[in-house]
């Protein structure tokens, strides 16, 4: 990684990297109190965005929004809201992406979500087939709505005005490095990224991933497949072996043996935290160095291990994620 620090006037020189994160919705009222602290400690780093989950079939909507409103409303970061399809029809789909847009949020994350029964063939997978699809929607969407709209006026109780509503900044999607589990084999998952591209993303986050050659060869498959938009990998601090297989249950990749095995042995939290922040540390700055274009790290609604792995690099943030540095020319 770069040297961090500052130069001979006292200048801050640490690189500027767009950092971002991702939530889930809490379940109950302490969890939401508690996630309310996370996002004020994560917000003071200031990320390029705040992601929140989605549960496919729409069983998180309330409580997804709840907390993108509160970032709106309490902090300066873009939230960017999760959305599924699978399971919708397309009045409904429609109706959900104009109650985001209408609660002010303007960055999505645009997935097809699983089938309830894991079964790509099953009745329930709804009027859309594909994150793309999805992709393509938010923009009619938007285009569809009246490009003005009667909005409040801040600090003047009652008072209204007319202004041009917020437009989709970005639709992001996901990526598989190492493969969608139902993935036939890397090109399909290159053309899916391509055909999400075309549809209007303008950005990919990736699964977890544990090494980085597979992040970084996934990259260069995907230039070389035509693919331009940024590929941010994410990545997560996993700090106990509880937490590592249910990942692993969840996402199908596999963690590295070494990774498993250190920190089933260690007996202590303290540790095993070090053991699982210390990794992402190492894989973060593996693949920055590799020309990855920020990092998107998966809190588990904890704010102490990424932003303990944030201040190891040595990060400072960027306010704009910007364009992807070196990797087309790896
Ligand atoms: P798609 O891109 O539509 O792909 C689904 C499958 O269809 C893949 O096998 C793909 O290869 C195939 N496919 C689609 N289009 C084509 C095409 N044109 N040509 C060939 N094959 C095609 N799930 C949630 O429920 N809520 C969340 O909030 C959530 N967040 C996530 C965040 C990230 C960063 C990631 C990586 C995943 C997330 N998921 C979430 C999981 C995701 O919904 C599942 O992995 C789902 O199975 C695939 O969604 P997708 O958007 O990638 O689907």
């Amino acid at each position: 990684m770069a040297a961090t620090g500052s130069d001979a006037s006292g200048a801050d020189c640490r690189p500027q990297t767009p950092i971002s994160f991702e939530l889930f919705p809490p379940r109950t009222d302490a969890a939401a109190l508690a996630l309310g602290r996370t996002i004020d400690r994560l917000a003071e780093v200031r990320p390029a965005f705040i992601s929140v989950t989605f549960g496919a079939g729409g069983t998180s909507r309330d409580r997804s929004l709840t907390v993108l409103r509160y970032m709106l409303e309490h902090t300066d970061v873009e939230p960017m809201a999760h959305l599924t399809c699978v399971g919708s029809s397309h009045a409904e789909a429609n109706r959900l992406v104009r109650e985001f847009l209408d609660a002010g949020i303007t960055s999505f994350l645009a997935l097809r979500g699983d089938p309830p029964a894991a079964g790509e063939d099953d009745a329930g997978i709804g009027d859309l087939g594909s994150a793309a699809e999805l992709v393509q929607l938010i923009h009619r969407v938007q285009e569809e709505r009246e490009p003005f709209a009667q909005f409040g006026v801040p600090g003047v109780p009652g008072a209204s005005e007319i202004g041009e509503r917020p437009r989709p900044e970005r639709v992001a999607v996901a990526t598989f490095p190492t493969g969608h589990p139902r993935s036939r084999g890397v090109a399909q998952d290159v053309d899916t990224l391509l055909a999400k591209e075309i549809a209007g993303a303008n950005l990919a986050i990736t699964q977890l991933f544990w090494r980085s050659d597979d992040y970084l060869g996934f990259v260069e498959r995907a230039r070389a497949g035509g693919v331009t938009i940024p590929i941010l990998p994410g990545i997560m601090p996993v700090t106990t072996p509880a937490r590592l297989a249910r990942l692993t249950e969840l996402t199908g990749v596999e963690p590295p043996a070494e990774l498993s095995i250190d920190l089933e042995i260690e007996p202590d939290a303290a540790g095993q935290a070090e053991l699982g922040i210390a990794y992402a540390t190492r894989l973060a700055a593996e693949v920055l160095a590799g020309g990855a274009p920020g990092l998107h790290l998966y809190t588990f609604n904890r704010h102490e291990a990424v932003l303990d792995v944030v201040g190891r690099l040595g990060l400072r943030p960027a306010d704009q994620l910007v364009n992807e540095r070196n990797t087309t020319e790896r």
